[in-house]
């Protein structure tokens, strides 16, 4: 098994991060929340930052209660792990970060098959989740769960809206199913859309959202949903080792990010639209427009794979992502600003220019 990257990938500096919004580094006044922490011990229920922090989180995506989880995937399997039985089918889209990124964990952990549905932009519509609909006979195997990813990472950070949510779980719940959000980027979602996040996951049974993305806190995510379901999460956190000690260190750096740095991600969605509107002047690059902070793009009229191309940016100091043979991703973050997207633009005309 390859086990990629290495550390001489890193041996030189990188000056233009565009790889990812997980590669944000705490800042200063961050540290100093985490410094000042009020700490106990998580697992027993005695870290008083840790409450804070589920209590904030439960309370802006309008759930009964939260949990504090070390990160974004631990969320998605727990939640699978809750909700499902093993021999359950999940409903999910078929590029979902379940389905393509979590190490085939809802069959190693749960038991359960996914059934990949389509749709543009990473979402489906109502109609699509009513075709997939099994008759519940002693063939199939149960539906218990929907899951939806907000924003679509791979949809290229597409927004579902209110009202596609809404279609949907209308849909799930009239056959007895459960809707789960992977809310990993659903604070994007929430500032693009102009809407209370509470708003945004209200037909979500369940929802996390995902602290070290463009919130740049270091590790966290935080899953909601109501109190009984909360409980039953915690035995598969202990089970799975996602059990914490002085948790109230990461959870104040969480807490910063919510006080400080949800407005700003519309800088971040300014940043990566004018970001697409310099790609696109290049020649042979295509970009997707954005909906919020990825940026994906097409380089096979450039003549280059997108790992050619990626190759061409590190010596200049600046990463993105390969996300499929010809298409690339690029990311902004609180780590960009807009001067640095104006020279990663003429970099990567440069290294274009035949
Ligand atoms: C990053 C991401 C995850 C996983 O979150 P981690 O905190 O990195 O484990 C899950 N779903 C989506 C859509 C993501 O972008």
């Amino acid at each position: 098994m390859s086990y990629e990257p290495t550390r001489a990938d890193f041996a030189q500096p990188v000056r233009i991060d565009l790889y990812s919004d997980t590669h944000t580094r705490p800042s200063r006044a961050m540290k100093e929340a985490m410094m000042a922490a009020e700490m106990g011990d998580e697992q027993g229920g005695s870290d008083p930052t840790v409450w804070a922090l589920c209590d904030m989180a439960a309370a802006l995506l309008g759930k009964e209660a939260a949990v504090f989880m070390p990160s974004g995937t631990m969320c998605n399997q727990v939640a699978v792990a809750t909700h499902c039985r093993p021999g359950d089918e999940i409903l999910a889209h078929e590029d979902a970060h379940i389905q393509a990124s979590e190490a085939g964990g809802p069959g190693a952990i749960s038991g359960v098959m996914i059934r990949g549905l389509q749709g543009p932009r990473g979402v489906f519509s109502a109609e699509t989740l009513q075709a997939a609909i099994r008759p519940v006979n002693r063939y199939s195997p149960p539906q218990t769960l929907v899951e939806v990813e907000q924003t679509a990472n791979k949809g290229g950070g597409a927004c579902w809206k209110v009202s596609e949510l809404k279609s949907v779980a209308d849909v799930a719940h009239a056959h007895g199913m459960r809707v789960h959000m992977d809310g990993a980027r659903v604070l994007n979602a929430a500032v693009k859309l102009g809407v209370a996040a509470r708003d945004v996951v209200a037909d979500c049974d369940t929802v996390w959202l995902d602290f070290t993305k463009g919130l740049g806190a270091p590790l966290g995510a935080v899953l909601a949903g109501s109190k009984d379901f909360i409980g039953a999460a915690w035995q598969w956190k202990q089970r799975l080792g996602g059990s914490m000690r002085q948790g109230g260190m990461n959870a104040a750096a969480c807490i910063y990010a919510l006080q400080h740095n949800v407005d700003r991600l519309a800088d971040d969605h300014a940043n990566a639209a004018s970001l697409a509107r310099g790609m696109a002047q290049i020649e042979g690059i295509t970009v997707e427009t954005p909906e919020t902070n990825l940026v994906f793009f097409d380089t096979k009229a450039a003549g280059l794979t997108a790992a050619e191309f990626a190759a061409r940016l590190r010596p200049h100091g600046v990463t993105i992502s390969v996300s499929d043979t010809y298409r690339g991703r690029a990311c902004t973050h609180l780590d960009v600003d807009a001067g640095m997207i104006e020279e990663a633009v003429a970099i990567m005309r440069s290294v274009t220019a035949r």
